[in-house]
């Protein structure tokens, strides 16, 4: 059954000021339609950016422990409903049950997480240059957050942003992928359930240029955080400098596995396959390109290629598929384009390369697991990125080369070694300029308590999730207070002879 899908402002479900709608439908069986939703533009925008400025003086002296008690309730209810929501991911996005399960466990342990920032939001106190005054920093939140999301991971991903800007005691206005609308409506009741005041959290769906953009745009936002492809962050970054807002991106990534000579090579290959494939390779982590040791390089490839020849491609809600459907008939396409430059570059296709259409596969879009070899490093295969089931196999004669290619793309999001040589893999874990280096692990599997994001053109300005350097330093800027009880002018020592 289609649900009919929203926006959320001031407190109120309510539809597009314009009235139109557009559909969301089960990439696994376009027949079956998921939500037909709000399509909002900038009157809608307004109206939500308003309600937040409004909301947001109250929420931000509500204390910041009251407001992770409503988070703690939404993660308890997030826990009660990871099923249906877990279900209702692998419907609307395509992944597999587990991983479906495993988006929505994101969500939970962020939620976890950043309710306990209620009571940890802490600054310093530092010993001043004078007698009887003192010194110290705190946070204090910025105003109103505009959030705008990808569909990979469609509860996780909002779940990384909302939940920091909420506790840090600013206000939000949410607009979640076009293609994943009915998964970040859930997401959104579950807060409102869980005791978010009205006006404090605030939902417009919509498309990227008529109802993103306004709102990147609005010149009663203060903070901008996107997470989605590189072109569409590089010009909201404009944007937002040009409007001197706070601003946020987490993009692409082409991101690399380097196989050395001495690896456990059934070790490597898992993590290959789990990176390469797992998400039908529509993970910002995903590992595209494979770059091996010339010295196990053939050996390496035929038990990747029979072990990949092997993964079951159908309907994620099939207990036994591995690999589900990719998003929308437009990234289908895209992923079809880029196998045929590959095969014109010059690479060999070794495995798949093709659509599926017959059978369970007919009504959806599904792609056989592909894979080149004899991929050179220039070529477009091994630096843009497919953001599909396509990886690439590199050569490398050693390590240092190794790196090199690795390096040598635009992204720097994920990159991983397999080598049982710890100095092999210190080097590494030093020169690889990527947010995140994985040891004899793939390049997917972040954890929430440390901060998220990429290094060159995948990322800007803080970083998404937990720790020092993650998201609380985007939703927060500093406040110094000097406190003289001296009772008489006492000059700093810079201003003394
Ligand atoms: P996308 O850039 O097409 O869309 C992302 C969001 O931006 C959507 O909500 C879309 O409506 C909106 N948008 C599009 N044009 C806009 C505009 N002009 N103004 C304002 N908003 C606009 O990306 P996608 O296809 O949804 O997601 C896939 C991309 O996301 C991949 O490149 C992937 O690597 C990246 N991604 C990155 C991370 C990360 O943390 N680094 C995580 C997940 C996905």
């Amino acid at each position: 059954m289609a649900e009919k899908i929203r926006n959320y402002i001031n407190g109120k479900w309510v539809d597009a000021a314009r009235g139109k709608t557009f559909e969301s439908r089960n990439p696994a069986d376009n027949r079956d339609l998921v939500g037909t939703v709000a399509d909002s533009d900038a009157t809608d925008v307004d109206k939500a950016v308003t309600a937040a400025r409004k909301a947001f003086r109250e929420w931000s002296l509500t204390p910041a422990p009251h407001r992770g008690e409503i988070l703690y309730r939404a993660a308890e209810l997030l826990v009660k409903r990871k099923k249906e929501l877990g279900e209702l991911v692998c419907r609307e996005m395509g992944k597999v049950m587990p991983e479906a399960m495993g988006d929505v466990q994101e969500a939970i342990d962020m939620t976890y997480y950043m309710a306990g920032e209620g009571r940890r939001l802490s600054g310093e106190t530092v010993p001043s240059e004078l007698p009887n005054k003192d010194a110290k920093s705190v946070r204090v939140p910025i105003g109103v957050v505009a959030q705008i999301t990808p569909w990979n991971f469609p509860i996780a991903i909002p779940s990384w942003k909302m939940t920091p800007a909420l506790i840090t005691g600013n206000t939000v206005v949410f607009k979640p992928a076009e293609e994943t609308p009915v998964c970040a409506t859930r997401f959104v009741e579950i807060l409102i359930e869980a005791g978010l005041p009205p006006g404090v959290l605030n939902m417009v769906h919509g498309f990227g240029e008529t109802a993103g953009e306004p709102m990147v745009r609005h010149p009663e936002v203060d903070v901008v955080s996107f997470t989605g492809s590189n072109p569409v962050g590089e010009r909201l970054a404009g944007i937002c400098g040009s409007m001197h807002k706070h601003f946020t991106m987490e993009t692409g990534g082409k991101n690399p596995i380097i196989i050395m000579d001495d690896a456990n090579l059934e070790l490597a290959i898992e993590g290959a396959i789990w990176g390469g494939f797992g998400t039908s390779g529509q993970r910002c982590t995903a590992a595209s390109r494979l770059i091996v040791h010339e010295a196990v390089h053939d050996r390496f490839v035929k038990m990747f290629s029979e072990r990949a020849a092997l993964l079951r491609v159908g309907p994620g809600s099939d207990k036994k598929t591995e690999i589900g459907p990719v998003i929308s008939e437009a990234q289908y396409r895209r992923i079809l384009d880029y196998i045929e430059v590959g095969k014109k570059e010059g690479a060999k296709l070794i495995l798949g390369g093709n659509a599926l259409k017959k059978g369970k596969h007919a009504n959806g879009y599904f792609i056989e697991p592909t894979i080149f070899i004899d991929v050179q490093p220039k070529m477009r295969i091994a630096q843009e990125e497919i953001f599909g089931p396509v990886v690439a196999v590199l050569r490398a004669r050693n390590l240092r080369e190794a790196i090199d290619i690795a390096n040598d793309v635009p992204f720097g999001l994920s990159a991983a070694i397999y080598s049982q040589d710890v100095n092999k893999t210190a080097v590494a874990e030093r020169d690889l300029n990527t947010g995140l280096v994985y040891i004899n692990a793939s390049t997917i599997g972040a954890e929430i308590q440390l901060p998220f994001g990429g290094t060159k053109r995948t990322g800007l300005g803080p970083r998404d999730a937990g720790g020092r350097g993650g998201a609380l330093d985007l939703y927060t800027q500093w406040k110094i207070i000097y406190r003289d009880y001296s009772g008489r002018l006492q000059k700093a020592q810079i201003d003394k002879e």
